[in-house]
């Protein structure tokens, strides 16, 4: 595939393969997030190359996502899952994988875009070893996780180290909602360049489907009160406080509540050994008869659970930002989030959902309560849900800030190499900083997505 005319540029996710499977445990928000902004960013002029680990000795090296945009899984450790905190020691490797790609394609990515801390320090020594403009996502902060945790992995002093050095050193840090610059600047770090960016979901995806409708497709009956969970099987997920929480609300004792459980992935793994734990609790709390656990599902089935639920429940005890939060309303679907992190931003209590203090099963059987005892209300919540992730979380308009930004750390780099002084033609309508890339950019034969 020729790149001619195009601006390379790298995003790399260490453990977020853009082109796995959504849904298990090493794939969720992050793979998501990567593979959504990569192929908007394509969209919008960019060549976007995404680089990942190879976990796999079947997965192909490269996967085409559509004519600009692909995956590139590199040899890094061995060729299969390796949990996030023992991934440090195949870094190097990694870096030294990324840049004999780099020479064999005969590229210099001017800009890489960092996720997740190892991403971090692989873009780090990256940036010591050549010019480039290094952005970071965080999609989780170790200071705020750890904070949950009772034993700290051995890692954790390294990971806070790193986080602390990305935030100062990086051309730009993005965060998701403003609770992360919070916690960046609080926990973090006073310096450094943050902007904030939210995640996105796909709109055409995601996106109102009548709940009759959906039922009927699902077999699910018109009567019950449905209670849904999308998302992993980790314990920082909260799903026993929502199955608490159904067990302790009215609906329960009526009779017609009905908890979806989606997510998860083979016994003897990580998130199915919470799997197991979350079904034995569901028996002893009584509720195995009200609970279904459909198992993963892919984005293609699941806005139809969605639409077919008369609340989410998203539990988690931290969540940098919660792509289910914003997928579940972009479907109409009313929210009752944990009052943490990106939640506190995306679900506006009494307007798309409720928010409830992380672990307090009485407080989020309360407000499930309250929008499933009043349709009037839930109705309204619904259409507002739906109309604040269109116009606040498309991948689109996400993607049009992220690429804003890369201009502009661009055009400040290509300054900071004395070309700044080239005159600006009459024409040029740009705004002034994306003028001067135009044309710099044009002065050194680069070109920039548009
Ligand atoms: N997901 C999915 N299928 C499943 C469960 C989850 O596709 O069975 C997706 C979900 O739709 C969302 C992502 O996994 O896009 C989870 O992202 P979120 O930010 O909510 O949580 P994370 O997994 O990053 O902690």
């Amino acid at each position: 595939m020729s790149h001619l005319g195009r601006q390379p540029i790298a995003l790399i996710s260490d453990h977020g393969d853009p082109a796995a499977e959504i849904g298990s445990e090493a794939a969720g928000g992050q793979n998501v997030y990567v593979r959504q902004v990569g192929e908007a960013l394509a969209k919008l002029g960019w060549q976007v190359d995404m680089f990942t680990r190879k976990t796999n000795p079947d997965d192909p090296a490269i996967v085409q996502h559509s004519p600009h945009c692909r995956t590139i899984r590199l040899v890094a450790g061995p060729q299969s899952f390796i949990g996030r905190d023992e991934m440090f020691d195949y870094m190097p490797q990694f870096v030294e994988a990324f840049l004999k790609f780099q020479s064999k394609e005969g590229t210099n990515y001017p800009l890489i875009h960092t996720n997740y801390w190892l991403s971090a320090w692989a873009g780090l020594q990256l940036k010591q070893v050549s010019n480039i403009q290094l952005i970071h996502t965080y999609h989780s902060l170790g200071a705020v996780k750890y904070r949950s945790v009772t034993n700290q992995p051995a890692i954790a002093p390294t990971r806070l180290a790193v986080e602390k050095q990305i935030l100062e050193q990086a051309n730009c840090v993005v965060s998701t909602s403003p609770q992360e610059r919070e916690d960046l600047r609080n926990l973090v770090s006073q310096q450094g360049c943050i902007e904030i960016i939210p995640c996105g979901t796909d709109l055409d995806n995601f996106r109102l489907v009548p709940k009759a409708e959906a039922r009927r497709q699902l077999k699910f009956s018109e009567t019950d009160q449905i209670v849904l969970y999308v998302g992993r099987f980790d314990p920082r997920k909260g799903i026993e406080t929502l199955v608490r929480a159904c067990a302790e609300s009215q609906a329960k004792t009526q009779g017609n509540l009905r908890l979806v459980i989606v997510g998860g992935s083979e016994p003897g793994t990580f998130d199915g050994r919470e799997r197991e734990r979350i079904e034995q609790l569901v028996k002893s709390v009584g509720l195995a008869n009200q609970t279904v656990f459909v198992g993963r599902l892919g984005h293609d089935s699941l806005p139809l659970y969605y639409a077919a639920a008369d609340v989410c429940v998203v539990p988690s005890h931290y969540e940098p930002f919660g792509l289910v939060a914003i997928e579940a309303m972009a479907c109409g679907t009313p929210v009752v989030a944990s009052n943490v992190g990106g939640l506190k931003f995306t679900v506006i209590p009494e307007e798309t959902g409720l928010l409830a203090p992380p672990q307090d099963s009485t407080a989020f059987a309360v407000a499930i309560d309250r929008i499933l005892e009043d349709e009037l209300w839930a109705r309204k919540l619904r259409k507002q849900a739906a109309t604040r992730v269109r116009q606040n979380f498309s991948w689109g308009g996400v993607a049009v800030q992220l690429s804003n930004l890369y201009r502009r750390l661009l055009a400040q780099s290509i300054m900071d190499e004395r070309f700044w002084h080239l005159p600006l033609p009459n024409s040029v309508q740009l705004p002034a900083s994306q003028a001067e890339v135009a044309q710099v950019a044009a002065a050194k034969s680069l070109t920039l997505a548009s």
